[in-house]
């Protein structure tokens, strides 16, 4: 049976770390900053209301004020834009966060341009690593914020001392929040928690990977971020494998991820619960790149 990774403990641990991180910030400042991180919520999708409050009260117990801008959503995309501006302006904001997906077009809004919002955010604000310009200095190697979920798997893998330096790693999914950076992450020479959680062969796997369940065979460790409820099997992970599942999907009243982990738990060697694996990680992580906006704006 694997050895069970819980991402929960390590992002209390983490989150622990920033909260003295937040008081060291005040004593290298010699004055009483406190961090601020501003979510902009659009429309009244339950799922992201849940996360935007579990957000803010995660940087009130790191000692980060967390502020919501609620917004109908018949907002138009002017509005939206125009409320991100005032908050790139805003001194007292570090941290933005527009919270995704923005409404699809109904429900009396023409749906958002969500590209465009997103690279209206400031560079230096952006906590969610999501401008063109933190991207790019992700992809050359010298990073400014790293995005949350990928960085929460470096630092999981990291403190649960995995190494990837050398082997092959498979990545189910391309998207530009996970798939994509994650699979950067770990292709670099250095990473943020060293040189053991970087140095990694990578593959990136998606909807027309021919023989998805042979590629994942070949994997030293599996990361699926697909979206697809348990669409991957125990007979695609390889013995000894390490499996990380960032899938987060409802099916009736129970969240599971896009492992299915009884079996996957048989034949790997580790694996990532859901709920209590990544998820919680996420959130430790955009409070890390929070403290370390308002470090970067007062320097
Ligand atoms: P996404 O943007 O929908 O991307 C899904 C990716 O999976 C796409 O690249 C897609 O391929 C690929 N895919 C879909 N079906 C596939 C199949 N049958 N075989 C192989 N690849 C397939 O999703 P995302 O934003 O990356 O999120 C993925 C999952 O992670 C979701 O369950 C989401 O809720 C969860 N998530 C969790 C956290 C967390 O904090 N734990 C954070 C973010 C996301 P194509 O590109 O070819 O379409």
């Amino acid at each position: 049976m694997a050895e069970i990774l819980d991402g929960k403990r390590i992002a209390a641990e983490i989150r622990s770390e920033v909260a003295l991180d937040v008081e060291k910030l005040k004593q290298d400042l010699g004055r009483d900053v406190v961090p601020c991180l501003a979510a902009v919520l659009v429309g009244e999708d339950p799922a992201s209301q849940v996360y935007v409050r579990n957000k803010q009260r995660a940087c009130e117990k790191a000692g980060i004020e967390g502020r919501t801008h609620r917004l109908p959503a018949d907002t138009s995309q002017a509005q939206l834009l125009e409320l991100v501006e005032q908050l790139n302006k805003d001194d007292t904001v570090n941290g933005i966060l527009v919270q995704l997906p923005l409404p699809a077009a109904g429900n009396g809004g023409a749906g958002f341009d969500e590209r465009e919002v997103l690279d209206a955010v400031d560079p230096l604000k952006d906590v969610d690593a999501f401008s063109p310009v933190n991207v790019g200095l992700l992809m050359q190697g010298r990073p400014r914020f790293l995005p949350c979920t990928p960085h929460g798997i470096v630092q999981l893998l990291h403190r649960c001392d995995i190494s990837v330096a050398g082997k092959h790693v498979v990545v189910v999914g391309r998207s530009d929040i996970v798939g994509k950076p994650m699979a950067m992450m770990l292709a670099q020479r250095d990473g943020s928690c060293g040189r053991e959680v970087a140095n990694a062969t990578v593959t990136i796997a998606h909807s027309r990977t021919a023989n998805l369940a042979e590629v994942c065979q070949s994997a030293d460790c599996l990361i699926a971020a697909v979206g697809v409820p348990e669409m991957i099997k125990g007979n695609m992970v390889k013995p000894g494998a390490v499996v990380i599942d960032v899938g987060i999907n409802r099916v009736g009243d129970k969240l599971v991820g896009d492992v299915a982990f009884a079996e996957a738990a048989e034949v790997a060697s580790a694996i990532t619960p859901v709920p209590g694996g990544v998820g919680p990680l996420t959130i430790a992580m955009l409070l890390h790149n929070t403290v370390l906006a308002t470090r970067l704006q007062n320097a």
